[in-house]
């Protein structure tokens, strides 16, 4: 996933726990039991009804049996209706099961405790739950027609990771447990369903008239990967394995903007290996997704603020790519492990750029990364600022932050400066090869690292250096951090500018790209008179950019200034998008004067009811609280 968002607070029950020591692999998030029953295989056969905001229909769970005495299977839910449970004898003698529902977790939903009778003591067996799901499921976004491109249909997207998975299937939802699964997906005539999955028989872009979408996914994933999407959806192709699922107004320019996506595939196989899932394809999402992008494997879910016309902000896709190596191949075994998913995931990313828009645009989007993580840093407690974050008695999806993101991947660039990048590529694409479609924790990693690479030359790194990296917060002394000539040439401008040397006409702007712009913008920190913010609009038309990215740096500027001509933009920007990356800052800022807050408070009341539940959780706390 791409998402960048500050911590909350640390919780009571975090302090509460931090005093026994945690159980690598042990998945504090989940209820299930996988030490007595482990999902192989889930077959899902699902209505979707927009009128009522629901799935409906039935889950069907093979399951291997690990404890032969185990009577109960325990599953997580969160907010489902259970209707009804067997045990399938066979297909056609199934046997009704008792099964309770535990107490309601406001984080991690409710166990669902199956009694299973004593013949059903076989290696293997399978269970038929029906159910269906409620309208507040935080997995599930159920957009209304006016909130989408077209303006003429609904939208319903999934969005699992990372423990919402839960909300709209009752199933083990823990990374480590894997499975393959099947579909059979019913929705309104005229609309399409798509999955992280492979549509069984016809072409990717065929409609079926009936609404009827069949699914397979023949390789065994963790729950947080499971997705659907359904929508008025167009495909185009773009490569030979690759192609985009959009809505009408934007699926040509999804199809342009993500066009080199087959080269980025080449690039990730010359280094990584090869691409195990067969098509990669995107789905373009209404702007009310709350994250970048979301890896689901053959179909990454992607963000519409990322078409900006001229590819410039195609890191995202990159990104999503290279997670079908790093996270979906090989995959955190729980949430604490999540910098094997994200800190990889940026460095593959990296590379995968630097081989497709070389060293140049590679260099700024580091250096665009390393500021980000440094304004980050300065907010974090010392605990959250460490690789493997311990997450006990707190909620995932609100420990996303550029810790495991951006200081895993310059751990790796550290190991490269150490021991060369053709070995580095070498010890990852062997890595991936190793622990394929499995889920690993960080120690797992660690021995493997001194097995397979510390040991071929054991005077590259210290052990003390590689302890600093796992457990000590900040950046070490000795990261090797990224530099880019683009930019000082950006801050000499910016410099004479401010200093009135020359005016904004005058700034070097017409060739600047994105990243140097977002850098320029970033850059004007503290106070900025008001005629230099006209001024630059005047000269640049900031406030009406098309492009998402420096439409918030220069909101941001806006609130901190108190710069009113932006001010209807920026109300239109925060109704219309949902990425959190790209709201939270800006109702932070918002929320630091008492006219601000006001000011944030009114946006926040009309937008709210179109946001998604991740994005509303994390925003409640910062526009609502007081
Ligand atoms: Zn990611």
């Amino acid at each position: 996933m791409k998402t960048f968002v500050a911590a909350l607070l640390l919780s009571a029950s975090f302090t509460a726990h931090s005093a026994d020591s945690i159980v690598s692999g042990r998945d504090y998030h989940s209820y299930a039991e996988p030490s007595a029953f482990r999902v192989k295989h889930l077959d899902l056969d699902l209505q979707a009804s927009f009128e009522e905001k629901r799935l409906s229909g039935v889950a069907d769970l093979t399951i291997a049996r690990i404890d032969p005495l185990a009577r109960k299977l325990v599953l997580d839910t969160r907010d489902l209706t259970i209707r009804r449970i067997w045990w399938m004898r066979s297909a056609t003698d199934l046997v009704p099961l008792r099964f309770t529902i535990g107490v309601r977790d406001p984080m991690l939903g409710a166990p669902l405790a199956i009694d299973l009778p004593a013949e059903a003591s076989t290696p293997e067996l399978e269970v038929r739950i029906s159910y269906q799901t409620r309208p507040e499921a935080s997995g599930l976004q159920w957009v209304a027609p006016a909130l989408t491109a077209n303006k003429t249909d609904p939208f319903l997207f999934t969005q699992s990771q990372a423990i919402h998975a839960r909300s709209w299937i009752p199933l083990q939802d823990s990374p480590q447990v894997r499975m393959t699964y099947s579909a059979t997906i019913h929705v309104p005539p005229g609309m399409r369903a798509v999955m992280s999955a492979q549509s069984t028989g016809d072409d990717p872009g065929a409609l079926q008239p009936n609404g009827i979408y069949k699914f397979d996914m023949p390789q065994a994933i963790p729950s947080y990967l499971i997705a659907l999407g359904v929508g008025r959806l167009e495909f185009r192709t773009t490569g030979p394995r690759t192609g985009v699922f959009a809505e009408s107004a934007l699926v040509d320019a999804a199809a342009k903007e993500f066009a080199e996506t087959e080269q980025m595939i080449q690039a990730s196989e010359k280094l990584f290996g090869p691409y195990r899932w067969g098509r990669y394809d995107l789905l373009i999402l209404p702007p009310s997704f709350p994250f970048g992008g979301m890896e689901n494997p053959r179909l990454s879910f992607i963000t519409p603020t990322v078409i900006a016309g001229d590819r410039s902000l195609t890191a995202l896709i990159a990104h999503e790519l290279a997670h079908s190596w790093s996270g979906n191949l090989v995959t955190n075994a729980t949430w604490r492990d999540l910098w094997l998913n994200e800190g990889f995931t940026v460095f593959l990313q990296g590379r995968i750029m630097l081989a497709v828009y070389g060293k140049q645009r590679e260099d700024m989007e580091e250096m665009l990364d390393l500021t980000t993580i440094r304004k980050e840093l300065a907010t974090l407690p010392p605990s959250d600022q460490v690789l493997a974050i311990d997450l006990r008695g707190r909620d995932p999806d609100d420990v996303f932050t550029q810790v495991p993101y951006i200081k895993g991947a310059l751990f790796i660039s550290w190991l490269a400066s150490r021991f060369g990048d053709a070995q580095i590529d070498k010890f990852l694409h062997d890595y991936f090869d190793k622990f394929a479609f499995q889920s690993i924790t960080t120690e797992d990693f660690r021995s493997y690292l001194e097995a397979n690479l510390l040991s071929q030359k054991p005077d590259a790194v210290k052990a003390a250096e590689i302890d600093e990296w796992m457990t000590a917060p900040g950046l070490p002394k000795y990261a090797v951090l990224p530099h880019s000539d683009a930019f000082e040439r950006v801050d000499a401008a910016r410099l004479d500018w401010l200093a009135g040397k020359i005016t904004a006409v005058q700034l070097p702007a017409k060739d600047w790209t994105t990243h140097e712009w977002v850098h320029f913008l970033d850059a004007l920190s503290g106070k900025v008179p008001t005629a230099k913010l006209a001024e630059l609009d005047a000269a640049f038309a900031v406030t009406a950019t098309g492009n998402s990215e420096i439409a918030f740096s220069w909101l941001r500027i806006a609130i901190r200034n108190d710069y009113q001509p932006a001010y209807p933009r920026l109300e239109s920007y925060l109704t219309t998008i949902g990425r959190r990356k790209l709201i939270k800052p800006l109702y932070e800022e918002l929320m630091k004067t008492p006219a601000g807050a006001a000011r944030a408070r009114a946006i926040y009341a009309q937008a709210r009811p179109n946001y998604h539940p991740i994005a509303t959780a994390t925003l409640d706390s910062i526009v609502l609280k007081r």
